[in-house]
């Protein structure tokens, strides 16, 4: 296999294989990354705001993985089979991936086209980010959390900047190549909300597969 030198090291809390109609079309493997730049009070993998390293700043935490795109494409591999026949590929989410762009998309150079890149992601990123990702996935799942920013702000501890960055994504990828999520969060949003938001994805920036979903309360 032609050798890439990488350099690039991503942490990693969860290598997840053999999943079905989770991360969209086919077979995929969800690869979590630690870290993300939101709080969000009901976080579904609090572990990634853990510490990476142990005391001495250099060894990785129980369970977690330093990993180069080479050494995650030779633990990944193993299934380039289902990918390949059912159009799946490797879900990058986490945590927050778009954290992780450049070994995203030195990954991509290791496995080729053949699989499917999907990233699930909050797009809490910059538009450069999302230019340099447009290149290499497949298919974005983008959670907005919620497009009134109060609301945002109060969830997630941080600025909301979802209408520029859905403004970024729409210049850079086609709509058949997003799913967005419009969650209901109890305490923070309600059903007329949902209905709000999902009317100005549609009208604003053309996005065609939106997905309500509602979050759970029991993680924090
Ligand atoms: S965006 Fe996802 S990983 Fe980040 S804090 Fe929110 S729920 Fe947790």
């Amino acid at each position: 296999m032609q050798d890439f030198g990488s350099t690039i090291n991503a942490p990693v809390f969860a290598i997840s294989r053999l999943r079905m109609r989770t991360d969209g079309k086919g077979i995929t493997t969800l690869v979590a990354f630690m870290g993300c730049p939101l709080n969000c009070k009901y976080c579904l993998n609090p572990q990634c705001h853990e510490p990476i390293y142990e005391a001495d700043g250099t060894t990785p935490r129980k369970n977690i993985m330093l990993l180069t795109p080479q050494k995650l494409h030779e633990l990944v591999k193993v299934d380039n089979l289902y990918f390949q026949t059912t159009g799946g590929g490797i879900c990058f989410g986490g945590g927050e991936p778009t954290m992780y762009a450049d070994f995203i998309t030195e990954f991509r150079k290791i496995c080729g086209r053949k699989w499917k890149i999907t990233l699930e992601t909050s797009l809490h990123c910059s538009d450069k980010v999302i230019k340099q990702l447009s290149e290499v996935v497949d298919h974005w799942i983008v959670d907005i959390k919620t497009m009134e920013p109060h609301a945002y702000a109060r969830y997630t501890g941080k600025t909301s900047s979802v209408q520029k960055h859905l403004t970024s994504l729409q210049m850079n990828v086609p709509p058949e190549k997003v799913t967005i999520k419009v969650p209901l969060i109890p305490g923070f949003t309600d059903r007329s909300d949902l209905g709000h938001d999902i009317k100005e994805i549609v009208r604003r920036f053309n996005f065609i597969d939106i997905v309500k979903t509602r979050y759970r309360t029991e993680n924090r």
